[in-house]
């Protein structure tokens, strides 16, 4: 099943979780942006077309300045986005560089999704980037993000990226297998779902427990992703980027994973 609908996807969106960006101690992990570069160079060169959407900018900004860690005010926050962005930009970058493909970044707001006008420019700047060979990295604008206007988390913005873009499939990449019947960092006996329909009756089966430290959505945001991108007939696979070689598994079915099917295109 996962195999499958990675060979017959062309058009994919990953998203990278916080949690699989950072190492323990808070600071930005470079050898899985470097593991997941090569993974993605490959599946370029299979043909497939990528675009990211990466979370991390404040862990990174964190991990660079080696302040305002506990700085709970907005403008710290913010400042903290606005210097990771940089880094974490340049990560990728460089290690993208090694496989000869740039990069392009595109930060978004809310407000962007509901204009006519801008969603149009942000199409076109992905379709151009894109048919040009170059990975289109996307993240919330955090510097004009107050609360009001504010996406919020990462796994809705990739979700409304892949409809925008028309995707063949959503990859989302956290630190756990997928969506099991209860927090699997809690329970040891919670049992892993590989396949949802139905979206609806599967929230009134399990239990959504807390996020991690550097995450900001949890499961359910994941869970809403899906349905929005399953409502336009995309499919979502949310997966553990912690595993080794991860995108590559799911396309040789050695992995588990939960996969969520809409009404597929
Ligand atoms: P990310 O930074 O990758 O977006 P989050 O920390 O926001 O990740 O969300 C993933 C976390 O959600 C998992 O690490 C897990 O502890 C928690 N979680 C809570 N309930 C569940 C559940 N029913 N199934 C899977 N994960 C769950």
């Amino acid at each position: 099943m996962l195999s499958g609908t990675m060979k017959k996807s062309r058009k994919i969106v990953i998203k990278i979780g916080s949690n699989i960006l950072s190492n323990e101690d808070g600071t930005i992990n470079h050898d899985f942006i470097e593991q997941l570069c090569e993974q993605i160079s490959f599946l370029i060169e299979k043909g497939k077309q990528i675009a990211i959407v990466t979370s991390g900018a404040m862990i990174a900004g964190i991990s660079r300045t080696n302040k305002w860690s506990r700085k709970e005010d907005m403008n710290y926050k913010q400042a903290l986005c606005a210097i990771g962005q940089v880094e974490l930009m340049a990560a990728y970058s460089n290690h993208f560089s090694k496989h000869g493909i740039y990069i392009g970044q595109l930060l978004l707001t809310r407000e962007d999704f509901y204009d006519e006008i801008r969603t149009l420019n942000i199409r076109n700047t992905l379709f151009t980037l894109v048919d040009e060979g170059i990975i289109p990295i996307i993240n919330e604008n955090d510097t004009v993000s107050v609360e009001q206007i504010k996406i919020g988390d990462n796994d809705t913005l990739s979700a409304y990226s892949a409809s925008l873009w028309n995707a063949d499939l959503l990859i989302l990449l956290s630190d756990i297998d997928g969506v099991y019947d209860k927090n699997p960092k809690c329970y040891e006996d919670a049992k892993l779902l590989e396949k949802i329909e139905d979206i609806d009756s599967i929230l009134k089966e399990i239990e959504i427990g807390e996020c991690n430290t550097f995450g900001t959505g949890g499961i359910a945001t994941k869970i809403e992703a899906a349905k929005i991108v399953n409502n336009y007939g995309i499919p979502m696979i949310l997966a553990n980027g912690k595993t080794e070689n991860i995108l590559m598994k799911l396309c040789n079915n050695e992995t588990k994973a939960t996969i969520f099917l809409g009404n597929e295109k």
